[in-house]
């Protein structure tokens, strides 16, 4: 009894050096970001696999309490609360329980449970190919669309093998030789001028619009989405359809700070990208969306607020990663499989059986 008491009491003292705070707009009226305008609804059943083109969408960090915070502030609509398949993603690591961005996009990128830190390779070492690279393979066009830098460790998952997410220099390497038709992000100083100049002749679309990690959301209003229209626009000239990862990165940032207005609004802007999609999947039913994060950041919880104002009271209790499992929103061809419980090596395997393709795990070369 004396140790359950001690948990508690340590539990009350975690809880009071963390914060609660108030969203309530840029000045107490309305939401920073404009709000967003949902997308038509699709249908459950709207087309069946294969799926031509796959769009994964993963907001770092955004766990369903970051996607209520933000529905709140939106006066009760987001884009990504549409889609029609629901579930969750259990993010645990082969190391630990709470997972870093490592080695939860290593488990969604390459269908491995790996360590924290290590990206692109099995818990022992082996390098492993990731969907986009599996895409590619079978013909389709691949893109990257991010707000972080590109050599970050969710999007790296897609197409490096280092024992270590600090490896810039490996990773950079390792992008520069690989072939994606669309790389949007930031972190151009990550590459030298003849990295950058390689990129841009063999990308179709590429943009590295800062130095280090793109600036805030409220800073770069709408940009997100019409880089994810621009993502589109190019890759869906590829006849044999392609495979688009986004990235939300930076509500994992704010939610770190412990900052719920920087949080409110990176996820708002991430849900714009997802409304742009969900715009064009209405011509393009051949298509997969799945919207998801690797990990909850910042143990966040909703208190209080109110839905007519766009106010949100938020609570967080850690300036890391919870263990909480993720949701996971699907919708178009193929969708049926996201529902429920899964583990998040289970995107791998499910999105390229949506796609028609073999889902095995495999070595790279
Ligand atoms: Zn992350």
């Amino acid at each position: 009894m004396k140790t359950l008491g001690l948990f508690v009491l340590s539990g009350c003292l975690a809880l009071v050096s963390c914060s609660t705070q108030r969203y309530v707009g840029s000045h107490g009226e309305k939401p920073a970001v404009p709000a967003v305008v949902s997308a038509p609804a699709l249908p459950a059943r709207n087309a069946t696999p294969p799926a031509r083109n796959v769009i994964l969408m993963i907001g770092d960090g955004m766990g369903s309490e970051h996607v209520w915070a933000a529905w709140l502030a939106n006066q009760g609509s987001l884009n990504i609360t549409t889609l029609p398949v629901n579930g969750f993603s259990v993010t645990t690591s082969a190391s630990h329980l709470v997972t870093d961005s490592a080695a939860g996009g290593t488990a969604i990128a390459c269908g491995c449970k790996t360590k924290n830190g290590q990206l692109g390779i099995t818990a022992d070492g082996k390098p492993m190919d990731s969907l986009a690279v599996k895409m590619r393979e079978a013909g389709k066009s691949a893109g990257l669309v991010v707000t972080k830098s590109i050599t970050d460790a969710t999007p790296a998952a897609f197409y490096a093998h280092v024992k270590s997410r600090k490896e810039t220099a490996a990773i950079a390497d390792a992008l520069v030789k690989s072939d994606f038709e669309v790389i949007v992000g930031g972190g151009s100083a990550d590459f030298s001028a003849e990295q950058l100049a390689t990129l841009e002749k063999k990308c179709q679309l590429f943009e590295l619009a800062a130095p280090g990690n793109c600036v805030a959301a409220a800073k770069r209003p709408g940009w997100l989405a019409s880089r994810v229209q621009k993502a589109l626009d190019v890759l869906s000239k590829d006849k044999d359809g392609f495979f688009l990862m986004v990235e939300g990165s930076k509500i994992d940032v704010e939610a770190h700070l412990n900052l719920l207005t920087g949080t409110v609004e990176e996820t708002l802007d991430f849900d714009q990208a997802v409304g742009v999609v969900l715009r064009w999947m209405q011509k393009h039913q051949d298509t997969l969306l799945v919207v998801t994060a690797d990990h909850q950041t910042g143990g966040l919880s909703i208190l209080g607020g109110d839905k007519e104002k766009g106010e949100v009271k938020g609570h967080f209790s850690t300036h890391h990663h919870s263990g909480v499992a993720v949701p996971v929103y699907a919708a178009g061809a193929g969708a049926s499989a996201f529902a429920g419980v899964q583990e998040n090596t289970a995107f791998f395997t499910k999105i390229q059986n949506a796609a028609g393709l073999d889902s095995r795990a495999r070595t790279a070369k």
